[in-house]
């Protein structure tokens, strides 16, 4: 069967070309060991949101897994934005990914690895489609436990997914949309693409640990600071969780996304509560705002 790809364009071996071109060896590190770290950013009306906060993650990632990124920051966003005007999106998905590579004599040893960068833009992808944000997410508490950050450090954004897909996949068998998993206390910690936040009494709360520290979640706190809604990071413990006022997640594919129900326990009166409305219509209004955003076009 012949593959077949969105829209897209991608930049790899210093060259911008069809998204449908991009690939890479089977035996890249990235591929075989998931031993890679990526980036995704946003773009929306041809301006990118927060991009120094994705660029500042990525190079803290690929440092701390010892392939520290050589582009530097001006060439690194001309790369960026030159994938999504090749591509000619308005709105786009953007990816910056730094795999092992491969040792030219296939040496087991990682130090013997080319690193290899790879970007690409897609079309904008959301968790929860517009037409369903009044509705919100229906998600479910799942059994499947995050690998532990003892392990394999969250904060480095990674491709060990199988435990958020596998939550997927129990999510679905139980008739969610999707889950959150928890941590071997059962706190509840962050799901397939997302942080997630609980509101009681005008706070909010997010897990401390455990989670990629996304930058939605940190938008989403920011906003709240300026409408002076304190925010506190902790644990949220399963029930603590289920019986929040109100409910979102946050992520780079949509934003703020309400939760409605939580494990068939409908959240607060079922609506998309208030405090979560004003963070929703904040964080669409900032991408306008030259403080939050970059054009395309200056970073060409
Ligand atoms: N948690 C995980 C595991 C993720 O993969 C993501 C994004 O892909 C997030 C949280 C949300 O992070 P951000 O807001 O930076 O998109």
């Amino acid at each position: 069967m012949k593959e077949k790809f969105p829209k897209g364009a991608a930049w790899m071996n210093g060259q911008f070309i069809d998204i449908s071109e991009a690939k890479i060896s089977v035996l890249d590190w990235g591929f075989l060991r998931s031993d890679a770290t990526y980036d995704v950013v946003h773009v929306w009306n041809k301006r990118f949101f927060r991009l120094d906060h994705h660029i500042d993650r990525f190079y803290a990632s690929t440092k701390k897994l010892r392939m520290p990124c050589k582009i530097k920051r001006n060439e690194l966003k001309s790369i960026l934005a030159g994938c999504v005007k090749k591509a000619g999106f308005e709105n786009s998905y953007v990816e910056m990914i730094q795999t092992r590579g491969m040792s030219p004599t296939f040496d087991r040893d990682p130090r013997k690895s080319v690193p290899r960068f790879i970007a690409f833009a897609i079309p904008f992808g959301w968790i929860l489609e517009p037409k369903k944000i009044n509705k919100g997410m229906d998600l479910a508490i799942s059994k499947i436990k995050r690998i532990s950050p003892d392990s394999v450090d969250p904060r480095v954004k990674n491709y060990h997914w199988l435990d958020l897909v596998n939550g997927m996949y129990e999510a679905y068998d139980r008739g969610h949309y999707t889950a959150v998993l928890i941590d071997e206390n059962s706190n509840v910690l962050e799901g397939p693409g997302f942080n997630i936040f609980s509101v009681s009494s005008n706070k909010l709360i997010t897990p401390d640990k455990g989670v990629l520290e996304g930058v939605t979640r940190q938008t989403a706190i920011d906003l709240a600071m300026e409408i002076n809604i304190p925010v506190t990071k902790k644990s949220i413990s399963t029930e603590e969780f289920k019986n929040s006022e109100e409910a979102f997640a946050t992520s780079t594919a949509g934003g703020i996304i309400p939760i409605t129900k939580i494990d068939g326990k409908v959240v607060g009166n079922g609506k998309v509560g208030e405090i979560t409305q004003t963070i929703i219509e904040l964080y669409w209004e900032k991408h306008n705002h030259p403080d939050w955003t970059e054009d395309i076009n200056d970073l060409l």
